[in-house]
């Protein structure tokens, strides 16, 4: 009799999961397990924590729905707490498990737990899918990955063959493992939260807060904003309102489903596909699949560049000429540089965990060359505020800012003056987010002008 686990990780939804739908058909008995690590919410790595209020409790959110559907099936949500590979160790081990489905991981330190997992359970069959990309690693062409623009052609060209979105589940699912633990009410889950949430010092949930942005976490939510998108042919106009700094409706909002997987690329694409089918495709639509091939870049140079994608370095030829100053790393983080614009998008950035694409590029441009700060510091101020932060989007895109990565024109540099007036002319932005309010000067100095 198999016994399987499945670790939901950035896939925390029911449908279009492969690595899911694998384990349900070869286990007699299953499990579902998530695993939250104590040492996301201490300040770590460049004294940034993994993840900040809002993100917990869009995770929180996510968790509660894919609980509840897992409990209108007869099975319950683990949680596990600590280090990865050892809380997922010891399930195994606790529980008899022999094959354990999870999806490919495209993290270093993630994969790193996976292969120490394997290495302490010899006998373990573990089942991996694709989960979080549009294609599978047989899509993509051996050798270097290239340019973005390289991959995209490449990809284009072939049709771009997003492979299929995965048929129906197995019904009936098979059985819980046995034990109270297995099964149990669905308030005693939300109970546990709510201890945890103690334990890491963070915000109390509750499953039906929403943010200032209206983003809820789960996997219903995701599908009703893919629907609700679509419907209100907002795709149409979506490559003239895409830089926009501060309209909810401006670009598609999908990106912090995608971060935590309430929804698959496959499934967006697939929503696109139809669109155009039925709408008509025309720049708009086309572009929306443009952006969504640039987060797919992204995972597979992950995956490709492993390490590299973290150090200061990454991979240029020398180190960036920039180091740490740390008044105007908190300044920068507070949104109180001499720049208005900078500072209404980290105040947006603080208050929603949210900021447009534009915006990140202004921010990060400012951060490298204004202020001449280690790119590396923050990419990880982005991690611990993003509400849809994602490993490989989001070092990625740093490491292409800062001129480090797979970038052939080294590094961007965007021209605050220029930005300001042709995406805030009128200081709309800036005073919402009160851009103008905490201006300083960028060193303190004192009357004779000396560092202080
Ligand atoms: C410094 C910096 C850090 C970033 N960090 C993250 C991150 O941690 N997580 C994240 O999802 N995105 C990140 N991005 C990319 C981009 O800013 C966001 O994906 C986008 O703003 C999300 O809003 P949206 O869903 O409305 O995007 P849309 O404009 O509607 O785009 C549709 C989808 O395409 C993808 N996409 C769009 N632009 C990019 C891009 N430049 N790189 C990768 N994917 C993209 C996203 O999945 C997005 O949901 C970062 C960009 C910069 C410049």
């Amino acid at each position: 009799m198999t016994r399987a686990a499945f670790w939901f990780t950035q896939d925390l939804r029911i449908e279009d999961n492969p690595g899911l739908q694998a384990v349900l058909a070869c286990a007699q008995s299953v499990a579902f397990v998530y695993v939250l690590n104590p040492a996301d919410f201490e300040h770590r790595n460049y004294q940034q924590k993994a993840m900040c209020h809002n993100r917990w409790r869009f995770l929180c959110e996510s968790l509660i729905d894919l609980n509840k559907q897992l409990h209108r099936r007869g099975h319950s949500l683990m949680l596990l707490v600590g280090e990865p590979s050892e809380a997922v160790s010891q399930f195994i081990r606790q529980h008899n498990v022999q094959t354990l489905g999870v999806a490919h991981q495209v993290g270093w330190f993630e994969q790193q737990a996976l292969s120490r997992i394997e290495s302490q359970h010899t006998n373990l069959a573990v089942v991996r899918r694709w989960n979080t990309t549009l294609f599978n690693a047989d899509d993509i062409e051996p050798g270097p990955l290239g340019s973005f623009s390289r991959f995209r052609n490449t990809m284009e060209k072939k049709g771009t063959p997003v492979s299929p979105i995965s048929a129906t589940m197995p019904q009936p699912w098979p059985a819980p493992f046995e034990g109270d633990d297995f099964g149990r009410p669905h308030q005693a889950f939300i109970s546990q939260l709510h201890q945890y949430a103690r334990e890491f010092q963070q915000v109390a949930i509750d499953s039906t807060g929403v943010s200032e942005l209206d983003f809820s976490g789960g996997e219903m939510h995701a599908q009703n904003h893919l629907k609700t998108y679509f419907e209100t042919r907002l795709a149409d106009t979506y490559k003239q309102t895409r830089n926009e700094l501060d309209d909810w409706s401006s670009s598609t909002k999908f990106s912090p489903y995608l971060a935590i997987g309430n929804i698959s690329p496959k499934q967006i694409w697939q929503r696109l596909k139809q669109y155009e089918h039925e709408q008509g495709a025309n720049d708009s639509t086309y572009w929306i699949g443009f952006e969504l091939l640039w987060r797919e870049y992204f995972q597979w140079l992950l995956l490709q560049n492993g390490k590299r994608s973290f150090l200061f370095q990454g991979n240029a030829k020398d180190k960036p000429l920039t180091s740490f100053y740390p008044e105007r790393f908190a300044k920068w983080c507070k949104g109180e540089t001499p720049y208005p614009l900078v500072n209404a998008c980290m105040h947006q950035l603080n208050a929603t965990g949210y900021m447009s694409n534009r915006g990140r590029q202004i921010v990060a441009s400012c951060f490298v060359n204004e202020l001449a700060l280690d790119w590396r510091f923050g990419a990880a101020y982005f991690q611990q505020q993003l509400l849809d932060y994602d490993v490989a989007s989001n070092w990625g895109n740093w490491q292409y800012i800062a001129g480090v990565g797979a970038d052939p024109r080294g590094g961007r540099f965007f021209n605050i003056e220029k930005q300001t007036q042709l995406y805030d002319a009128k200081g709309a932005f800036i005073t919402q987010w009160q851009g103008r309010d905490t201006l300083t000067q960028l060193d303190s100095v004192d009357a004779a002008d000396w560092p202080i």
